[in-house]
């Protein structure tokens, strides 16, 4: 299976999954951006996979399940148009087509029903898990965000994550007001800021870059720790209470 990145609107991502002529897409946005990948590479959309309900990841779904008579996947806990399986915890997801296998994360934060589909060494975390950063929390709560940050922090290491938005380079600034002693980082930076030079994404991501380097995931270091009650202007009582003053420090960044 190779991955291919379609990008869409400002600075969303949509990902397409080609395998020996057929295609797979993750978050539609935008149909017409699709169509011009699979037709530019030849290949038969045979599924669609969403994480979550927002119109930069579901825009175009309805027409392309039109066009190309497919599958649509997506989460059981959202209203979404046109699904024609949908997805929670647990499940699997044999990707029509594709001869590849996915399992499904509930993770709620971003939206209530997030989810996140997982295998094959690569996980599509939609806008739950950014590169450097993470989703705003529009529907659900810092814990329940917190949890599900946590559960693909323990995805192995050298899993790729694929995000629906290039904002690496914001992040990383942000992560640099968090986190201004962290070494990893600043590699980071450097190794991410020659990347967008070259007009390349920053994404995928490996999972352990993550944990080195991802404010949102390091809310038991000391550093990270001192950064948010400083912010806060108080102590604050663990993990939860440091990632939602980050989180909230960072809209307003
Ligand atoms: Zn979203
Ligand atoms: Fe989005």
């Amino acid at each position: 299976m190779r991955i291919h990145a379609v990008p869409a609107f400002q600075d969303n991502y949509l990902w397409l999954l080609e395998n020996e002529g057929k295609a797979a897409v993750v978050d539609p946005g935008d149909a017409e951006p699709i169509e011009a990948a699979l037709a530019e590479r030849g290949l038969e959309l045979t599924a669609i996979l969403a994480t979550h309900h927002h119109g930069d990841h579901v825009g175009g779904l309805k027409a392309l399940a039109a066009h190309w008579k497919c599958p649509a996947f997506g989460p059981a806990g959202e209203a979404i148009g046109g699904l024609t399986q949908k997805l929670r915890e647990g499940d699997r997801v044999k990707v029509p087509g594709l001869g590849v296998e996915f399992s499904v994360l509930d993770v709620p934060g971003h939206t209530a029903g997030h989810i996140a589909y997982v295998g094959e060494g690569v996980a599509f975390v939609g806008d739950t898990l950014f590169a450097c950063g993470c989703g705003r929390l529009f529907e659900g709560t810092p814990a329940q965000m917190s949890a599900s940050l946590a559960k693909l922090a323990k995805l192995p290491g050298e899993t790729l994550a694929y995000c629906a938005h290039e904002y690496t380079m914001a992040n990383i600034r942000f992560g640099e007001a968090v986190e201004p002693g962290n070494a990893k980082l600043h590699a980071r930076k450097a190794r991410d800021a020659a990347k967008r030079a070259r007009c390349e994404p920053t994404v995928p991501m490996t999972i352990a870059d993550e944990l080195a380097t991802n404010p949102f995931l390091r809310c038991s270091e000391p550093e990270v720790i001192a950064s948010a009650e400083r912010h806060a202007g108080r102590a604050l009582a663990g993990p939860v209470e440091v990632f939602a003053e980050i989180r909230a420090w960072k809209n307003s960044f």
